[in-house]
């Protein structure tokens, strides 16, 4: 995806992130950086800072950073081309030939966006059709209206082989734009064949109106029950939620979150237009951060069976780690929202809005699952509820929610607070002192993270230590690239103990020493989006103004004091075979150089 670098200089010197930024997000200058309200993450106080003399942002709210085309990418949902084309737009700028840079990704994205597309109205066109009846009839068996089947454009997959396939083929797309599209398989002979067949067919949709994958469900008792889109070019199932497209228009401040695509439209046709659900997976961290864009409130309202109930607590987890303030609604009678909305008929919908301003918050529901482990008949086991209860409290961080939910307690069971107080704060040193233990723990964890082997107990600081002045080096240095020569004579990229730092250290420096600029916009097209996120952290950690050469050359001495305790084993616990290989090649050539000549 090599564009001239002479382009994408002028690109970067004409798209001052600070202006950029500012088209989207309302900044306020504080010193050298300005700050403003994540649009990643929903958030009240402001996390997301700009940072004009590294040309990149970073979001301490939702980790999310990078550079001006990584914004424009993530804000505009646009690949990498589309965003520099974007920005060039902007800039006044023409782009530079086609043929000099390869988009042949993007060309076939778009392709596969234009045959789902066409497979969405191809399917909702079946309904109409003899072969189609049955799958219109099981629409209105469930009870869907005309309305919901056509604004949700639900379709039927033919019970043959070759009806989508040939659609599209008469349509001009080839084999192969099918194949990626996941919408035809290829058999061993290479022939090409409908994925879906006899099936009711639920078309997913992005947030900006593109039909990005498929779910379709079999009518009979035939397995799987649902068939969804796999990952392709344009889709990926674990950062997208059905219905969300519609969902983001809502007026309600929260978002239903359910297990099914039939709960998603029974709901929104009961005039519940902020539900969505996972696509046919169990919620992943990624969705619950597409989740923190739109809502600070999430309602789960999973089937009410055991699995259900076990992908609630899995979800808590998971949205509560993302800062989402958590509902969980209980269907009392019924598996899942969809059968409650049917049963009670033309009072389901008032009925399910009761449930839905009923609905606790996520400790209120592990209360009452806590209950039902024990005989509330007898007073030993009121009793063991609330020793157990005041065990989950501790758990509350908010000191004055905990006392609220205390006193609560006490009263509910009548006991006295105090000795709900004392059973919590026993739990709470008891967590204290465990905490430290874990400390030494998550050193560890941490520096595996970083990908280095598991160091002996005294050293694990100095390791850290050795990671934050890798990272630190790596801030001073595209702040001031005049020190490089200077750095890398004493510090060859094998010396850094760890793996990332050292990729994105030998990126920098070798750029800077070729006279190239090293600044997060150039060196970010050999990096991923998560990894941009990554040094966006590190350029931001570093208050790069106070440092001085002085202390750069201190990091450099860090490092290699460091990394010589390090044996060989531990070192090359990071690298590939072939780093390996060039690792001990330049230890041997370092050793010789040392040696004095006869
Ligand atoms: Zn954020």
């Amino acid at each position: 995806m090599a564009l001239p670098s002479e382009f994408m200089q002028e690109l970067r010197l004409r798209s001052d992130i600070s202006q950029v930024v500012s088209g989207y997000v309302n900044l306020h200058r504080r010193g050298k950086i300005s700050v403003g309200l994540c649009p990643f993450h929903g958030e009240k106080t402001p996390s997301f800072t700009v940072y004009p003399a590294t040309e990149s942002f970073y979001c301490f709210g939702c980790g999310v950073g990078g550079d001006v085309v990584s914004f424009i990418m993530r804000i505009e949902n646009l690949d990498y081309i589309d965003a520099v084309k974007l920005l060039a737009q902007r800039a006044g700028l023409e782009m530079p030939q086609e043929s000099s840079y390869d988009d042949s990704m993007q060309r076939l994205r778009l392709r596969v966006l234009e045959a789902n597309r066409e497979a969405a109205r191809f399917f909702h066109s079946q309904l109409h059709t003899p072969q189609g009846k049955a799958g219109l009839e099981y629409l209105h068996g469930r009870q869907l209206s005309d309305g919901t089947i056509r604004s949700f454009g639900l379709g039927f997959a033919p019970d043959s082989w070759r009806s989508l396939t040939n659609h599209l083929l008469d349509k001009g797309f080839n084999s192969s734009e099918l194949v990626q599209a996941n919408l035809a398989m290829q058999s061993k002979k290479g022939d090409i064949y409908d994925r879906f067949r006899n099936r009711v067919m639920f078309p997913i949709i992005d947030t900006r109106g593109n039909v990005i994958a498929f779910g379709g469900r079999i009518m009979t008792d035939e397995k799987p029950k649902y068939l969804n889109t796999s990952d392709t070019v344009a889709f990926k199932k674990s950062n997208n939620l059905f219905a969300l497209n519609r969902a983001k228009n809502s007026k309600s401040d929260k978002l239903i979150l359910c297990e099914g695509y039939m709960d998603v439209i029974a709901l929104h046709q009961a005039g519940f237009d902020f539900a969505v659900a996972t696509l046919g997976t169990s919620l992943t961290s990624e969705q619950a951060v597409v989740i923190k864009r739109y809502t600070n409130t999430v309602v789960i309202c999973y089937d009410s069976d055991e699995a259900g109930q076990k992908a609630t607590a899995r979800a808590i987890e998971i949205l509560r780690r993302a800062g989402l303030d958590i509902h969980v609604l209980t269907i009392p009678d019924g598996k899942d929202p969809d059968e409650f909305i049917k049963k009670h008929g033309d009072s389901g919908a008032y009925r399910f809005r009761m449930l839905l301003e009923n609905s606790g918050n996520d400790l209120e529901y592990k209360l009452t699952k806590l209950k039902e482990k024990y005989d509330m008949n007898t007073a030993d086991g009121r009793a063991k509820y609330v020793n157990a209860a005041a065990v989950l409290l501790a758990g509350v961080r908010n000191s004055i929610q905990r006392d609220v939910y205390i006193g609560e307690l006490a009263h509910e069971y009548n006991v006295t607070t105090e000795s709900v107080e004392r059973t919590v704060n026993y739990e709470l040193r008891k967590r204290a002192k465990a905490s430290k233990k874990d400390e030494f723990a998550n050193a560890q964890k941490q520096l595996t993270n970083e990908g280095l082997a598991p160091i002996a107990g005294q050293r694990i600081t100095g390791a850290l230590r050795v990671v934050r002045a890798e990272e630190a080096l790596i801030a001073y240095l595209v702040n001031n690239p005049d020190m490089a020569g200077k750095v890398t004579q004493s510090l060859p990229p094998q010396k850094f103990v760890t793996e990332f730092n050292r990729r994105v250290y030998s990126e920098v420096t070798s750029r800077i020493l070729n006279g190239e600029s090293a600044m997060l916009m150039d060196i970010s097209p050999e990096f991923s989006a998560e990894e941009i996120s990554r040094i966006a952290k590190i350029l931001s950690n570093y208050n790069v103004d106070i440092a001085t050469p002085k202390a750069c050359m201190e990091y450099v001495d860090i490092i290699l004091e460091e990394s010589n305790k390090m044996t060989p084993k531990e070192i090359t616990a990071t690298m590939s075979n072939e780093e390996i290989n060039r690792y001990f090649k330049w230890l041997g050539q370092a050793k010789k150089s040392k040696r004095k000549p006869n």
